[in-house]
């Protein structure tokens, strides 16, 4: 099928590349000039493993990016709007998606065939129907249900696993105004195979991405508020706490033959400095502001943020276990990015903890194994040193702090054998052995 896809960030050009692959025809669009000409010539405008090899086998073969919308829309017959729906502080901001509906309506005046547009922002529910529908119909001149069709499809990729996400889908949303729009979908959607298959309207599946993020986002602060506990109370680790939790059945089931099956989920359910990334903070943010506007607070998922929010802190705290004052103080921060195998530093808890630590004169250097080019852009470069190697952020520090999980920093406590004096190591990830670090921190210890 041929397919236009309005936004080439993270979701767009994931979508794109993989639907190429999957024979489909596929015009990347964007209004970013520069990042269009990267793709164009093959260079990936963000880190994400596998999918510089999808775009090399598909570009200029079933891949095409441009910054011609109009002639996008008209060339094709589904449109996908992937552009950013950021969270300003009070709501959602819908300038990108109305701006790009706007525009998809102009274009689609002047097509006879039918046409179907479907939102993959994630937006709060009701958005795809008294927004962007209305935008479009007055836009095109046309009525949607009749010349063309209005879907919804959320997506769930996790950066950093996004092909792999897209590729083997755990489920697939068809939101839908009709079932026209609704088939038109499936049948993009057939190479797919596997996945669960829901139908359903707009509305409905504008909330199911919502409501999936929010639960990742309250188990990760369930984790981080009991780990804080763990640490108040003293003698309690709250590693070993999370230990047997997972233990439990109803979190790992033991099969008739004595193994017991992991389920992804229990990865959210360890205490660390917090979630990040741009979609956990802003999506839950969101909800709760939907919520107020429906006079249903969401109490619950307030305090998720407010516990996500004061995180740094406890890594401020381990640090004055050692520091009464950081000015001066040399400290090495492992990792920027908000999650491990991505650049992205879109809501980093890296960014609170160094921008925290600078506050109090602290010196800082960092490192990260690819978010180095991103940190500089968020810092500059004045403020912060960025290092090339775990070797080198660790030369002649008294602190280093652990943000982000990279398997890299594993080899940690080997590269701490040879330094005298030992810097203090603050974990916050829990992912080190602390017995193998002399002056061991952790979250929750
Ligand atoms: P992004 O910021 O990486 O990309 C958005 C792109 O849209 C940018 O390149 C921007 O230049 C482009 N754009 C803006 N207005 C445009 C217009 N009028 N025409 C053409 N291009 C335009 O954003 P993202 O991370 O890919 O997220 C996109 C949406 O998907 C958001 O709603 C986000 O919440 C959701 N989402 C993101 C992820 C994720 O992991 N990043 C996962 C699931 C859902």
């Amino acid at each position: 099928m041929k397919v236009s896809i309005i936004g080439t960030g993270y979701v767009g050009l994931v979508t794109g590349a993989c639907l190429a692959d999957k024979g489909h025809q596929i015009i990347c669009v964007d209004v970013d000039e520069e990042k269009i000409n990267k793709i164009n010539h093959t260079a990936l405008p963000f880190y994400e493993p596998g999918l510089g090899e999808l775009l090399n086998k598909n570009i200029g073969v079933r891949l095409t990016a441009t910054t011609d919308l109009h002639q996008s829309v008209v060339e094709t017959d589904i449109t996908f709007i992937t552009v950013g729906t950021p969270f300003n502080g009070k709501e959602i901001d819908l300038t990108y998606l109305k701006d790009a509906a706007t525009q998809i309506g102009q274009a689609l005046k002047g097509k006879n065939t039918y046409h179907l547009v479907v939102l993959k922002s994630t937006v709060v529910p009701g958005t795809t129907d008294e927004v962007v529908r209305p935008i479009l119909e007055t836009a095109s001149g046309r009525k949607a249900g009749v010349d063309f069709g209005v879907g919804m499809n959320p997506e769930f990729l996790t950066e950093g696993e996004a092909v792999q996400d897209f590729m083997f889908p755990d489920r697939i949303i068809f939101g839908g105004i009709d079932d026209q729009s609704r088939h038109v979908l499936e049948e993009l959607y057939i190479p797919f195979a596997g996945a669960e298959r829901i139908r359903t309207n707009n509305k409905t599946a504008e909330m199911i991405k919502y409501t999936s993020n929010a639960l990742l986002a309250t188990m990760i602060s369930f984790s981080n508020e009991l780990g804080n506990l763990c640490a108040a109370l003293r003698g309690v680790d709250v590693v070993d706490v999370m230990r047997g939790l997972h233990s439990s059945k109803y979190l790992s089931p033991v099969l008739t033959n004595g193994d017991r099956i992991t389920p992804p989920i229990a990865a959210f359910l360890w205490a660390g400095c917090g979630f990040g990334g741009s979609c956990l903070p802003k999506d839950v943010k969101a909800l709760i502001a939907h919520g107020e506007k429906a006079r249903m607070p969401m109490r619950l998922l307030d305090a998720v943020i407010r516990v996500n929010e004061d995180q740094p802190q406890q890594v401020f705290s381990l640090l004055k276990r050692h520091f009464p004052s950081f000015k001066g103080i040399r400290i090495a921060v492992l990792g920027l990015a908000f999650r491990p195998d991505t650049d992205d530093m879109r809501e980093s808890p890296a960014i609170p903890i160094i921008t925290g630590l600078l506050a109090h004169e602290a010196e800082i250097q960092a490192y990260d194994p690819v978010a180095k080019q991103e940190a500089a852009k968020v810092f500059g470069d004045s403020k912060i040193t960025l290092c090339d190697s775990m070797a080198e952020v660790i030369r002649d520090v008294q602190a280093i702090v652990l943000v982000t999980r990279w398997e890299e920093f594993r080899s940690l406590p080997k590269l701490l054998e040879d330094l005298d004096p030992q810097p203090v190591v603050i974990d916050g990830r829990r992912m080190l052995d602390k017995s193998s670090i002399a002056k061991y921190e952790g979250i929750g210890l």
